[in-house]
């Protein structure tokens, strides 16, 4: 790149052609990264630029140019490493810069990730502590919350990750999970806030994270297993798409129904409403008036939540709660996308007991992965290479003919109904 020089030497713009002048800024000029400040939504650049002006932290201009070159040369210059902290084998992503001698303010960027709070709610001095150590050790760049559900804290150099991890560590804070192992779980507020929560998922996600928390720091399996707990259908966490095992509430009895309220809202929406934007829009038709009665036959509901959401005061999850377990969520990988299948309907959530049968039926999921998974394997991806038939005789739970996406194509299925 003719006319390119080192981050340190300030000036001109380093995309390598332009000769854009910094007008005695801190930073350097970034023509192309400024076009991504021109849109209507709120963008990264801004905050680097505020965050590096503000800090006048060398690191965080590096990055600037380094990226504007990438836009410039249409690629990416980051390469991988290892990075640890004491007693922890992931936790910290790695980012060396393949080009530091052009760039040598972003040698290093690496990621910290911690583990969010159950629910994803903290409290101002929890954050006010976390950003004051961030900033001090760090560039003070966070990411809340990033894909994987933890407090991305991104851009630190490799000498300052121990000293830092401590100092958060002493206030409570943990670094979250990465490779081949139990990665960050995430959780809806659920009961915290939400009256539709069907069991208490900040606890059971707390217990599983507890359980796991081996295994989330120090990677053993054949690739990364990953919980969401959502606390009803609604499925705020997006489990059933983003997680290997989703945890999701539900209910077995009847919906709730409080007719004082029906006849509240008829009176406030019309029965129109109620015609065209909930019996209709049930996906199973399992809503029907009788004499002007709405009634819900719980065996063709499916729970999709659509009317509970229309009417929130009339109508409430079932008495009977607990969870279904969905399995082999994922993102593009070796077999594509797949939304999580349905292993075990409904189970209790209630006490300790049930929190034991839950973290046990987990324990012996993950022992059939561990022996029948090969390496960089999902779970999904293991079950749909052996056949669901395999995995659920291998794990003692009991298939049923839902399950089937095409019985008659199938002879080695016997239905039981
Ligand atoms: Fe509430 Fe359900 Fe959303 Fe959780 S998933 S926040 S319980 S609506
Ligand atoms: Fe129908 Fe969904 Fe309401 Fe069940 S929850 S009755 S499936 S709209």
């Amino acid at each position: 790149m003719e006319g390119a020089n080192d981050s340190a030497s300030k000036g001109a713009c380093h995309c390598g052609g332009c000769g854009a002048d910094n007008n005695g800024s801190f930073l350097n000029p970034t023509p192309m990264l400024d076009q991504l400040e021109s849109g209507p939504w709120p963008s990264f650049v801004s905050g680097f630029k505020e965050t590096a002006e503000r800090t006048k932290k060398p690191m965080l201009r590096g990055v600037l140019d380094q990226l504007e070159y990438s836009y410039n040369t249409r690629m990416g210059y980051w390469k991988g490493g290892l990075v640890t902290v004491d007693g922890y084998g992931a936790g910290i992503i790695t980012r060396y810069s393949m080009i530091k001698d052009k760039f040598p303010e972003a040698a290093e960027f690496h990621t910290m990730r911690i583990q969010p709070a159950p629910g994803l709610h903290y409290n101002t001095t929890m954050l006010r502590e976390l950003c004051d150590i961030w900033e001090k050790h760090g560039s003070g760049i966070i990411t809340l919350h990033g894909q994987t559900g933890d407090i991305m804290l991104q851009g630190i150099e490799q000498d300052k990750v121990q000293e830092c991890f401590d100092e958060l560590n002493q206030k409570g804070w943990d670094l979250g999970g990465a490779g081949a192992g139990m990665r960050t779980g995430v959780s809806c507020i659920g009961p915290g806030r939400c009256e539709n929560a069907c069991y208490d998922n900040l606890k059971l996600h707390l217990v599983a994270l507890k359980h796991f928390i081996g295994q989330v720091h120090r990677p053993e399996w054949n690739y990364k297993l990953k919980f969401k707990f959502s606390g009803c259908p609604n499925d705020c966490t997006n489990s059933i798409m983003r997680s290997d095992l989703a945890v999701i509430g539900t209910w077995k009895d009847a919906i709730q129904i409080d007719r004082e309220e029906v006849k509240n809202w008829i009176a406030a929406q019309g029965m129109d409403a109620l015609v065209n934007n909930v019996i209709t829009r049930c996906p199973t038709k399992a809503i029907t008036l009788n004499d002007g009665e709405m009634e819900i036959s719980s065996r063709d509901c499916v729970r999709c939540m659509h009317c509970l959401n229309a009417m929130p005061k009339a109508l409430s999850p079932g008495r009977e709660k607990g969870i279904a377990l969905l399995m082999g969520g994922k993102n593009t990988l070796k077999v594509g996308v797949n939304m999580g299948s349905l292993i075990i309907p409904f189970m209790k959530m209630e006490d300790e007991e049930d929190y034991e049968a839950f973290l046990e039926k987990i324990e012996d999921i993950i022992d059939w992965w561990d022996d029948a998974g090969l390496d960089h394997e999902r779970i999904g991806e293991t079950i749909e290479r052996v056949g669901l038939q395999q995995f659920l005789e291998g794990v003692g739970l009991e298939y049923d003919i839902n399950q089937i996406t095409r019985p008659r194509d199938n002879p080695y299925f016997k239905a039981k109904y």
